[in-house]
């Protein structure tokens, strides 16, 4: 049986959960029934040496307070919405916007702030469900969601799936930074970080798409073959600087569930493969991080100090039908997967 440990309470005076999964010589998943979060993730690297290689917070009223979402599971709707406000089906809807003018991660009160339900808890597996109520975060319908994680000796496999008993629009994310150094290793600047995209797509200063997709030829959008994180990020590029960085949808090639992403530690020579079967990746490298935050070792977050690799529908999908169709109606199911494998 996986060990569930107390993790203190909310300042609102709700018990949170710690479970651990799996062990040495494998991964080692600590998730918290608070937003189904990764909370730390023990990968040893390929110079035998074990370490987080997950971004956390020491203690539950700190992921109350953080507007990081470290190791979150977002939702109901990851990523931004323009202003907030959507059309389903003819009807105006209006959710609260809680980021430079737009709604992100489902609100104030998104599903990371929330304390899930473990229905299952095994050595290897654990499963979560969230009841988002009708009208929750200004959103329709009442939405039923499960998180699968199952920790494998190399891989940690996570499926999100959703129901619906009305319209409503869905999207969901892990929004878990890396840093495969570990814990107290400074920023990922000299991570090398590659993308499978040929496109992606270019924002505005807040974060919402300009039109629809743009070649990543020629752009530091380029990742396609591997490139050292501190050198994209520092470009004069007009798309990296309001965002200080990257913050940006890819659009990786393919469907279905398929290698998107890897990442390689210097120190470590852990190397992270990133498979989904979601048809954008929000790449972010931490750029709001500013000194204020805290980790488990009792220091502070800054800027680059971990990336979030998440994979997710586009940006304002329910403004951009062109982009990807968010709904979500009664009968169907919302399907997410992804899976990180660890190597060298
Ligand atoms: C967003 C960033 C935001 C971060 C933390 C990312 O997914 O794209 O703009 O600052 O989450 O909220």
């Amino acid at each position: 049986m996986t060990t569930r440990h107390p993790f203190g309470t909310t300042p609102d005076g709700r018990a949170v959960s710690r479970l651990v999964l799996g062990g040495e010589p494998g991964l080692e998943l600590h998730l918290l029934d608070l937003g189904a979060t990764i909370h730390r993730l023990r990968v040893t690297g390929a110079d035998g040496v074990r370490r987080g290689v997950a971004r956390g917070h020491p203690a539950a009223a700190d992921y109350v307070a953080s507007d990081a979402y470290l190791g979150a599971t977002v939702g109901r709707y990851a990523n931004r919405i323009r202003a907030g406000r959507f059309e389903l089906d003819g009807a105006a809807v209006q959710v609260p916007p809680n980021d430079r003018g737009n709604a992100l991660h489902g609100g104030p009160e998104g599903f990371d702030a929330r304390v899930w339900n473990v229905v299952e808890a095994t050595d290897d597996t654990a499963v979560l469900t969230l009841t988002s109520p009708d009208g929750d975060q200004g959103f329709p319908g009442q939405v039923e969601v499960t998180a699968r994680f199952v920790v494998g000796t190399d891989a940690l496999d996570l499926e999100l799936t959703a129901s619906t008993d009305a319209a409503t629009v869905v999207n969901l994310t892990q929004h878990v930074y890396l840093n495969l150094d570990g814990e107290g290793s400074g920023t990922v600047d000299d991570h090398e970080l590659q993308v499978l995209a040929s496109r992606y797509v270019p924002v505005d200063a807040t974060g919402i798409p300009l039109d629809g997709y743009a070649p990543v030829d020629g752009t530091p959008f380029d990742l396609r073959t591997p490139r050292r994180v501190g050198d994209v990020v520092r470009q004069g590029h007009e798309q990296l600087v309001p965002a200080q960085g990257l913050d940006h949808d890819l659009v990786p090639d393919g469907s279905g569930v398929r290698e998107v992403a890897r990442l390689r530690g210097p120190v470590s020579g852990t190397v992270l493969t990133l498979s989904t079967d979601q048809p954008g990746l929000q790449v972010y490298t931490g750029n709001f991080l500013d000194g204020t935050l805290p980790s488990p070792s009792g220091g502070r977050y800054r800027q680059g100090d971990g990336i979030a690799l998440e994979p997710q529908l586009h940006p304002d999908s329910p403004n951009r039908p062109a982009l990807a169709d968010p709904v979500l109606r009664p009968g169907e199911t919302y399907r997410w997967r992804a899976v990180w494998r660890f190597g060298s």
